[in-house]
């Protein structure tokens, strides 16, 4: 009886959600039954019962309601328990979610880190694209995939995102996503406990193996001698590793030189990065989220486009600033003005206020017309090298704190009034000529960013 009530939900959701979304996340499940407020399910994996739990439970409970039977939550447990442990895939244990089933053995994933809420730009679509490419499974064509760059660029994004969908598509696929950290501790953990067998087994047994922050590992040497066990023996099965480190792996001081060499062996991707337009883009998409926590409150024009703009280290800052946005809006009842983003960001807002200096300056626009940076410094009047010169110190006025009479000394020693006029003359340019408005602003974006 309790399975035809089921049998109907089924088939409302079947069209409510499409046939893609059916077959992927719907069919999969066991109905249970139900056990007072509660409808049991089983999924087969940890992560099938968390996505559902999160993106159909209303859906789910509302059908059931249609049915006549009025429950007040969902539980997913998976099928696989004690017997099995090693093949329960990782996921977030989401709030809502009581599995009750294996320990798994891997860190959590995060469900909002997908392919799908990941900004696509310059600077990262190299990394995004060999990340979906490992995701998709198939021949394994780089191993290992090494991503690599900067605090808050995205590597553990792109991580989960590769665990998600290496699961959706292949939900028996063993997944292991952990950090360097993690992976050190139950090393240290199975030699406490004589157990080193089931850890090496464990490790050996994996379809996909990520390891996130390896840079942890350099200097601890024993750790380093297992990951380098693990690694080989998984790679000698051909199955895909991923690793990620804040730097190149020949950049990590205190790890072994076969390992460095070995991390090279696959394709090493760097996220660099962000420019504004991706920053754009992010806050673009990050805002879309938040309108629906906070439907009432409204944005006004410009005020992305300077968080973009004046928030430029790291995308967890920028996503911060404007989750901090969103509830003081939402708490003051204000629109979200230009001077109201300042006022409520102030301290963000100085702690990323980069301080370009001169000499960057100097180099950068040397580099930029190809010019050499003692020619700028140089008395040569050349208009080749007057004109980058005048760009460099209107920069320098417009971008630093430094006095006209401090830049005309960083200039080889200049007057004051040489200064003022390069700044004036380069404010009328700009205005007659693109291609001089065009230099100066990729060269302010460059040094801002
Ligand atoms: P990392 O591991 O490189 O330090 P994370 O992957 O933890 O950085 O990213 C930090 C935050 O920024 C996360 O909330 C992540 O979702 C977000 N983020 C980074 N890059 C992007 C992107 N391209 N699109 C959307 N969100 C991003
Ligand atoms: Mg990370």
């Amino acid at each position: 009886m309790t399975t035809d009530c089921w049998g109907s939900v089924c088939e409302s959701l079947r069209s409510d959600v499409g046939r893609d979304a059916y077959k992927n996340w719907i069919e999969p499940l066991r109905f249970q039954g139900f056990e007072g407020g509660v409808a049991l399910f089983v999924a087969p994996t940890v992560f099938i019962g968390n996505w559902v739990s999160r993106n159909y439970s209303d859906k789910i409970r509302s059908l059931f309601a249609a049915e006549g039977k009025d429950i007040e939550r969902l539980e997913f447990s998976t099928a696989r328990t004690k017997a099995e442990p090693k093949r329960g895939v990782l996921a977030k244990s989401g709030s809502r979610l009581k599995t009750g089933s294996a320990k798994l053995p891997g860190a959590s994933l995060d469900a909002r880190f997908t392919f799908d809420s990941f900004v696509v730009g310059k600077p990262n679509e190299l990394a995004h694209a060999a990340a979906r490419r490992v995701a998709e499974g198939g021949p394994v064509t780089f191993n290992p995939l090494f991503l690599y760059g900067g605090v808050g660029l995205g590597k553990t994004h792109l991580m989960h995102a590769i665990a998600h969908e290496a699961t959706r598509r292949d939900p028996d696929a063993k997944v292991l996503y952990l950090s360097a950290e993690q992976f050190m501790y139950k090393f240290v953990q199975a030699l406490r406990f004589k157990d080193t067998m089931s850890f090496k087994e464990l490790f050996r047994s994996v379809d996909l193996l990520m390891v996130d922050d390896v840079q942890f590992i350099a200097g601890k040497d024993s750790t380093q001698d297992e990951f380098f066990h693990t690694f080989n023996a998984l790679i000698d099965q051909n199955k895909q590793i991923i690793i990620s480190a804040d730097r190149a792996p020949g950049e990590i001081d205190g790890l072994e030189e076969r390992i460095k060499s070995r991390l090279q062996w696959g394709l090493v991707v760097d996220l660099h990065p962000t420019d504004y337009e991706l920053r754009l883009g992010i806050l673009q998409s990050k805002i879309e989220i938040q309108e629906t926590h906070y439907p009432d409150v409204v944005i006004a024009d410009g005020v992305l486009e300077f968080l973009a703009h004046r928030i430029s280290t790291n995308v967890r800052v920028l996503e911060g600033a404007l989750t901090r946005l969103f509830a003081f809006a939402s708490l003051v009842g204000r629109e979200v003005t230009l001077e109201v983003a300042q006022e409520c960001l102030a301290d963000v807002l100085r702690a990323t206020d980069r301080k370009v200096t001169i000499d960057e300056i100097i180099r950068k626009v040397a580099d930029h017309y190809n010019i050499r940076l003692a020619d700028i410094l140089s008395p040569r009047r050349a208009r080749s090298i007057a004109r980058p010169r005048q760009v460099a110190m209107f920069l320098a006025k417009k971008l630093t704190s430094k006095s006209l009479p401090e830049i005309g000394k960083r200039f080889g020693g200049r007057d004051h009034t040489t200064v003022i006029h390069a700044v004036k003359k380069i404010e009328e340019l700009r205005s007659i000529d693109n291609q001089i408005a065009e230099d100066v602003e990729l060269l302010r974006r460059m040094l801002e960013a």
